[in-house]
């Protein structure tokens, strides 16, 4: 029998998409490392590690593996009402935040209507408007010589709304830029867009933030039904294996998600590991603060040789070499160091490089050296 055209049975949105770029293949750079091990600084993990709390409430939950985790989640979306200051009702648990950034275009856009972004953002927010069968509206960002160059634009994002919008995402602060506005600006924001856009503000790196300009969105919850606020476990709470992240919204529009949302989507031991997590404030704050650190004096090092480095808030830097970095690329790789090539974001003489540990930066620098020497 003759294998049928499948892209052709593919529903429209899915026939012009490419499946997710996770960039190098990191299994086999590890293989080939050896003794020295490669220095990961790919994907913004956090080099720190969780909480040693959270490793030992994972730990306990393996004696349950034979039993589904609990459909609801309830202790853990109970300990992160009382976080935020919300209703158990205003939060809906995903397999990550990817699987609820997906969800929200699968639920509020579809066919001949649109969804809006910036040009310089997270790469799933176009796969899931494509997904969804909407079409991708994307703002122009901020322009070079300002101070959050490439990061967003909130009126261009406006202008950028039309009849047919349904949902705009936009993360704070950004990534693959690492930039970063006020809460003010989102609230001056919110208040020019008809209240049938749904915004979804995604605050993946919000804990490793130290402005006090940036604070959460969740505040203004209360005030915009059409506000929804992405978090997740994977970056400051350093649990990304677990695959663990969480929104918060209006009650009715959690309501609407949860009718979508696979019934055992997020695992025992990553409900039982986030709720420990999230207890131990102490740790998060130390990670907060050594990373602060760290980004500081990789922002100087990079500066120093005289490197285009944006500001951030995260646990990332954008570095531009006003050139293909594509040999850089190379040369790091080859000195078992990993960085996220951006060409796939539109900025090929780009490098995202994860703010690591002391010692991972350390090496980073010097395979750095030998490349631009
Ligand atoms: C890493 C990241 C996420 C988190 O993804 P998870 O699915 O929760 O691991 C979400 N948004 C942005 C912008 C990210 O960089």
């Amino acid at each position: 029998m003759e294998t049928p055209d499948f892209v052709a049975l593919a529903q429209p949105g899915v026939r012009a998409l490419r499946a997710y770029d996770p960039g190098l293949d990191l299994v086999a750079l590890r293989r080939a490392a050896g003794a020295g091990g490669l220095v990961e600084l790919g994907s913004n993990e956090n080099s720190h590690g969780p909480s040693p709390a959270a490793r030992e409430a994972m730990l306990g939950a393996l004696v349950s593996l034979h039993r589904y985790p609990d459909p609801l989640g309830g202790d853990l979306k109970r300990a992160l009402a009382a976080h935020h200051g919300v209703d158990v009702a205003q939060i809906a648990l995903g397999n990550g935040s990817h699987e609820l950034l997906m969800m929200l275009a699968q639920v509020f856009a579809g066919t001949g209507q649109e969804v809006v972004a910036s040009r310089y953002g997270f790469a799933v927010y176009a796969l899931a408007a494509q997904a969804a069968g909407a079409t991708l509206r994307l703002a122009e960002p901020l322009p070079a010589g300002h101070a959050m160059a490439r990061g967003h634009d909130l009126h261009a994002l406006l202008a950028a709304v039309g009849p047919a919008t349904r949902l705009v995402y936009l993360a704070n602060p950004n990534n693959p830029t690492g930039t970063w506005f006020p809460t003010l600006e989102l609230e001056a924001f919110l208040t020019q867009l008809p209240g049938e856009v749904i915004v979804v503000v995604d605050e993946a790196y919000l804990e490793y933030a130290t402005d006090p300009a940036l604070a959460s969105a969740t505040g203004l919850l209360g005030a915009y039904p059409n506000l929804v606020v992405t978090r997740t476990f994977s970056k400051g709470y350093a649990l990304a294996a677990l695959r663990v992240g969480y929104l918060l919204a209006n009650p009715a529009l959690v309501a609407v998600l949860e009718r979508v949302r696979e019934s055992f989507n997020v695992n025992g031991p990553g409900l039982a590991a986030c709720e420990a997590a999230l207890a131990d404030a102490a740790y998060l704050d130390q990670v907060r603060r050594r990373n602060a650190a760290e980004r500081e004096a990789l922002h100087d090092a990079l500066r120093a040789r005289a490197l285009a480095v944006a500001a951030s808030q995260t646990n990332f830097l954008l570095v531009d070499f006003g050139r293909d970095a594509v040999s850089v690329e190379a040369g790091l790789v080859a000195r078992g160091v990993v960085p996220r090539p951006m060409a796939g974001y539109g900025l090929p003489t780009c490098l995202r490089i994860t703010v690591g540990t002391r010692d991972e930066n350390r090496r980073f620098l010097q395979a750095l050296d030998e490349v631009l020497a």
